[in-house]
Protein backbone atom coordinates (compact mmCIF):
# COMPACT_ATOMS: atom_id res chain seq x y z
CA UNK A 1 0.00 0.00 0.00
CA UNK A 2 1.57 3.43 -0.97
CA UNK A 3 1.20 6.44 0.79
CA UNK A 4 -1.07 9.26 0.15
CA UNK A 5 -1.03 12.81 1.05
CA UNK A 6 -3.32 16.35 0.37
CA UNK A 7 -1.29 18.82 0.06
CA UNK A 8 -2.86 22.54 0.71
CA UNK A 9 -1.43 24.81 -1.23
CA UNK A 10 -0.93 28.44 -1.25
CA UNK A 11 -1.31 30.05 -5.12
CA UNK A 12 -0.28 33.24 -3.70
CA UNK A 13 2.30 33.62 -0.76
CA UNK A 14 5.85 34.87 -2.11
CA UNK A 15 9.04 33.11 -1.30
CA UNK A 16 10.16 35.84 1.38
CA UNK A 17 6.84 35.35 3.41
CA UNK A 18 6.56 31.41 3.29
CA UNK A 19 8.48 30.91 6.42
CA UNK A 20 6.79 32.78 8.09
CA UNK A 21 3.03 31.96 7.16
CA UNK A 22 4.22 28.12 7.40
CA UNK A 23 4.78 28.82 10.94
CA UNK A 24 1.81 31.04 11.71
CA UNK A 25 -0.41 28.16 10.41
CA UNK A 26 1.60 25.36 12.21
CA UNK A 27 1.01 27.25 15.08
CA UNK A 28 -2.85 27.84 14.77
CA UNK A 29 -3.34 23.89 14.03
CA UNK A 30 -1.05 23.33 17.19
CA UNK A 31 -3.82 25.54 19.02
CA UNK A 32 -6.52 23.83 18.15
CA UNK A 33 -4.89 20.21 18.81
CA UNK A 34 -5.00 19.29 15.14
CA UNK A 35 -1.43 18.45 15.09
CA UNK A 36 1.60 18.37 17.47
CA UNK A 37 3.75 21.10 18.25
CA UNK A 38 6.75 18.56 18.22
CA UNK A 39 8.49 17.58 15.01
CA UNK A 40 9.02 13.57 14.30
CA UNK A 41 9.84 11.67 11.32
CA UNK A 42 6.44 11.11 10.58
CA UNK A 43 6.82 12.29 6.82
CA UNK A 44 8.30 10.47 3.71
CA UNK A 45 12.34 11.45 2.84
CA UNK A 46 14.49 13.19 4.87
CA UNK A 47 11.87 16.16 5.91
CA UNK A 48 10.35 15.76 9.34
CA UNK A 49 6.85 16.37 10.24
CA UNK A 50 4.10 17.36 12.95
CA UNK A 51 2.20 14.09 14.52
CA UNK A 52 -1.89 13.95 14.35
CA UNK A 53 -2.93 15.98 17.47
CA UNK A 54 -6.04 14.97 19.69
CA UNK A 55 -8.24 17.13 18.01
CA UNK A 56 -7.21 16.24 14.54
CA UNK A 57 -10.78 15.22 13.13
CA UNK A 58 -11.47 18.85 13.09
CA UNK A 59 -9.47 19.01 9.73
CA UNK A 60 -11.46 16.02 8.42
CA UNK A 61 -14.64 15.66 9.95
CA UNK A 62 -13.91 11.67 10.36
CA UNK A 63 -11.88 10.25 12.75
CA UNK A 64 -9.48 7.02 11.58
CA UNK A 65 -8.07 5.07 14.31
CA UNK A 66 -5.69 3.30 11.74
CA UNK A 67 -3.85 6.58 11.07
CA UNK A 68 -2.15 6.99 14.84
CA UNK A 69 -0.87 3.83 14.37
CA UNK A 70 0.86 4.67 11.47
CA UNK A 71 4.42 5.64 10.99
CA UNK A 72 3.92 8.20 8.33
CA UNK A 73 1.16 10.30 9.68
CA UNK A 74 2.55 13.85 10.06
CA UNK A 75 1.76 17.16 8.02
CA UNK A 76 4.76 18.55 6.00
CA UNK A 77 5.07 22.30 6.27
CA UNK A 78 6.93 23.47 3.10
CA UNK A 79 8.50 26.04 2.85
CA UNK A 80 10.21 26.52 -0.85
CA UNK A 81 8.88 26.67 -4.31
CA UNK A 82 7.31 23.87 -5.50
CA UNK A 83 5.27 22.33 -7.73
CA UNK A 84 2.86 19.83 -6.15
CA UNK A 85 0.63 17.35 -8.17
CA UNK A 86 -1.03 13.75 -8.04
CA UNK A 87 2.44 12.28 -8.77
CA UNK A 88 0.82 9.46 -11.01
CA UNK A 89 -1.63 9.59 -14.29
CA UNK A 90 -2.06 12.08 -16.86
CA UNK A 91 -4.03 15.53 -16.57
CA UNK A 92 -5.93 17.86 -18.26
CA UNK A 93 -5.94 21.62 -18.52
CA UNK A 94 -8.59 24.32 -18.48
CA UNK A 95 -8.76 27.64 -19.71
CA UNK A 96 -9.62 29.97 -17.09
CA UNK A 97 -10.76 32.35 -19.94
CA UNK A 98 -12.68 30.45 -22.79
CA UNK A 99 -13.34 26.71 -20.33
CA UNK A 100 -11.43 24.77 -23.15
CA UNK A 101 -10.31 22.09 -21.53
CA UNK A 102 -7.18 19.83 -23.35
CA UNK A 103 -4.20 17.99 -23.02
CA UNK A 104 -1.08 19.69 -21.58
CA UNK A 105 0.10 21.86 -25.14
CA UNK A 106 2.96 22.59 -26.44
CA UNK A 107 5.13 25.32 -24.31
CA UNK A 108 3.86 23.51 -21.16
CA UNK A 109 6.52 22.31 -20.12
CA UNK A 110 8.68 25.21 -20.56
CA UNK A 111 5.48 27.11 -18.54
CA UNK A 112 6.32 24.92 -15.57
CA UNK A 113 9.98 25.07 -15.79
CA UNK A 114 10.05 28.84 -16.00
CA UNK A 115 8.49 29.73 -12.88
CA UNK A 116 9.86 26.45 -11.24
CA UNK A 117 13.30 27.80 -11.94
CA UNK A 118 11.96 31.52 -10.64
CA UNK A 119 12.55 32.97 -14.08
CA UNK A 120 9.63 34.10 -15.05
CA UNK A 121 5.50 33.43 -14.44
CA UNK A 122 5.53 30.86 -17.00
CA UNK A 123 3.05 32.43 -19.20
CA UNK A 124 1.21 29.78 -21.82
CA UNK A 125 -0.79 30.66 -24.26
CA UNK A 126 -4.43 29.19 -24.94
CA UNK A 127 -4.48 27.32 -28.15
CA UNK A 128 -8.32 27.78 -28.46
CA UNK A 129 -8.62 31.37 -27.23
CA UNK A 130 -4.86 32.77 -27.63
CA UNK A 131 -5.53 34.08 -24.18
CA UNK A 132 -2.02 34.37 -22.02
CA UNK A 133 -2.14 33.50 -18.89
CA UNK A 134 0.91 32.55 -16.37
CA UNK A 135 1.16 28.82 -15.35
CA UNK A 136 -0.22 29.78 -11.79
CA UNK A 137 -3.35 31.01 -13.60
CA UNK A 138 -4.38 27.55 -15.29
CA UNK A 139 -6.53 25.15 -13.71
CA UNK A 140 -5.04 21.70 -13.64
CA UNK A 141 -7.77 18.52 -13.55
CA UNK A 142 -7.05 16.84 -11.12
CA UNK A 143 -5.45 19.94 -9.50
CA UNK A 144 -1.70 21.06 -9.76
CA UNK A 145 -0.22 23.70 -7.25
CA UNK A 146 2.74 26.14 -8.17
CA UNK A 147 3.67 27.38 -4.72
CA UNK A 148 5.78 28.64 -2.34
CA UNK A 149 3.74 27.02 0.88
CA UNK A 150 2.29 23.67 0.94
CA UNK A 151 0.79 21.64 4.10
CA UNK A 152 1.01 18.29 3.33
CA UNK A 153 -0.63 16.12 5.24
CA UNK A 154 0.12 11.93 5.02
CA UNK A 155 -2.12 9.48 5.15
CA UNK A 156 -5.21 11.52 6.84
CA UNK A 157 -8.92 11.00 6.01
CA UNK A 158 -10.02 13.43 3.56
CA UNK A 159 -9.84 17.15 4.48
CA UNK A 160 -12.75 18.57 4.85
CA UNK A 161 -13.60 21.49 2.50
CA UNK A 162 -14.14 23.84 5.41
CA UNK A 163 -10.81 23.08 6.54
CA UNK A 164 -9.32 23.93 3.64
CA UNK A 165 -11.34 27.30 3.35
CA UNK A 166 -10.49 28.55 6.86
CA UNK A 167 -6.25 27.60 6.03
CA UNK A 168 -7.05 30.26 3.17
CA UNK A 169 -8.95 32.95 4.93
CA UNK A 170 -6.01 32.45 7.66
CA UNK A 171 -3.48 32.98 4.75
CA UNK A 172 -5.73 35.58 3.34
CA UNK A 173 -4.48 33.76 0.02
CA UNK A 174 -5.96 31.28 -2.73
CA UNK A 175 -5.55 27.83 -2.09
CA UNK A 176 -5.68 24.59 -3.65
CA UNK A 177 -5.98 21.63 -2.47
CA UNK A 178 -3.68 18.68 -4.31
CA UNK A 179 -3.95 15.15 -3.58
CA UNK A 180 -2.15 12.00 -4.70
CA UNK A 181 -0.16 8.59 -4.21
CA UNK A 182 3.39 8.43 -3.51
ZN1 LIG B 1 -8.94 29.62 -23.77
Amino acid sequence: MGDWFQTVSDRDATESESQELGAAIHQWLVDEGIVSSDATDCVPGSDIGYPPGPNYQKATGESDDHLLKLATNGLDVITKRSVFHSGQGGFELICSACSDRFEAPNGWGDAVSQWYENKGPGIMACPHCGGRQPINEWKHDPPWGFANLGFEFWNWPPLSDDFVQTIGERLGHRVVLVSGKL
